[in-house]
């Protein structure tokens, strides 16, 4: 199937307020109509506009635009006969005042498009209605099976091209065009975020869902290598396992938790180890890593960053890791004051190849995402 978008953008929006239409006042620092466009990145778009409006457009889309007629319906027709004869077998209309529409809602549109011939989102009412004159209630309402109707609404293209075509009184969407066409309309469920923005409160409503989303995640990545010498035991994520051979560093050399240090480190894009611990300073000699660890921690709470996971590969034939590695985890979620559950050691050979083959030192890299809470 091929599909294509129509966003509507035509309308002057007088509710909200202020100089500009709705869809051209800013919303977070950009256009609403920019963000609508963002939430289409990746369709075919054609835009309707009113003629005031085209310098502006242009500015901002780059797609088809085309200038949209006396209403909405009108401004639809002629996004869709600006379409006909290109292949397309599908088509969502979308209002550009709904900026917030998420992917869940358009690709469950697109997937009653499947089995329905047109297909749209919808929320049931939930409050009690009333008819109500000159301030008082004048009666109530039954809400059985009323529904509150958002956008894209979708549609097998030829089926709505000519539902358009034969309607020419004013629609309150698409819907009641395609229903006057005799198509069933199936009904999906929509999202409370994606919201018309009608009013000047809905733009502070709407800014305040956006931050929530553009929640900030952080990845890092460490990677680390010890070499064994002599000893009788080796410290690996914070746990002590009797070995023939000791690890050779100028710390405790636990090479797991100087990896996952590392990738905190790294998620803050803020150094790394030996930055904040320099090896030439005699005060880390033999120090107990949970110190470094605890240290980028501290670093990434103070910045408004927790842990959302982390997981560490240990690389070497031998000690085998499996046994202690819950002692590890355990370990590492201690350290670091976060539930075991966002914390992983796991392990792996290197089939007797290379230095950890060999058995000549220890390798380990981690990764670690970081959320701001
Ligand atoms: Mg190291």
């Amino acid at each position: 199937m091929t599909t294509a978008v129509i966003i509507t953008a035509a309308g002057r929006g007088a509710r909200a307020g202020g100089d500009l239409p709705k869809q051209w006042q800013l919303l977070a620092g950009r256009p609403v109509l920019a963000h609508t466009l963002a939430a289409f990145a990746g369709f075919d778009v054609v835009l309707t506009v009113h003629p005031d409006d085209l310098e502006r457009a242009k500015s901002l889309f780059s797609g088809q635009i085309v200038l949209g007629g006396a209403d909405r319906a009108a401004s639809v027709r002629a996004g869709l006969q600006a379409l006909a004869g290109r292949g397309i077998t599908r088509v969502l209309i979308h209002d550009g005042a709904r900026p917030l529409v998420g992917r869940e809602v358009i690709e469950r549109v697109l997937s009653a498009l499947h089995t329905h011939k047109a297909a749209a989102p919808a929320l049931p009412v939930t409050d009690a209605l009333w008819r109500g004159a000159d301030g008082l209630v004048t009666g109530t309402a039954d809400r059985t099976g009323l529904y509150r109707a958002q956008t894209p609404q979708g549609f097998d293209f030829e089926a709505i091209l000519s539902a358009h075509l034969s309607y020419n009184i004013p629609a309150a969407d698409d819907v009641e065009v395609a229903r006057a066409a005799g198509l069933d309309v199936a009904i999906v469920a929509g999202d409370e975020a994606n919201i018309k923005l009608t009013y000047a409160g809905d733009f502070a409503r709407a800014e305040a869902m956006m931050k929530e989303r553009a929640m900030d995640i952080r990845l890092g990545n460490g990677f680390d290598v010890h070499a064994f010498c002599e000893g009788d035991h080796v410290w690996l994520c914070g746990h002590k396992i009797a070995h023939s051979k000791g690890l050779l560093g100028h710390s405790d050399a636990d090479v797991g938790m100087h990896a996952l240090t590392d990738a905190i480190y790294g998620a803050l894009a803020d150094g790394d180890i030996g930055q904040h611990f320099p090896p030439s300073d005699p005060q880390w000699k033999g120090a107990a890593s949970h110190i470094f660890l605890a240290h980028a921690m501290t670093r990434a709470r103070a910045r408004g960053y927790d842990l959302a996971n982390c997981d560490v590969t240990l690389i070497c034939e031998r000690p085998k890791i499996g046994p202690h590695a819950e002692a590890m985890r355990a370990a590492l979620a201690a350290i670091m004051g976060v539930d075991l559950g966002k914390v992983s050691v796991k392990a792996t050979t290197s089939e007797k190849l290379g230095f950890t083959g060999r058995e000549e030192g220890i390798a380990a890299l981690a990764s670690a995402t970081l959320v701001q809470g």
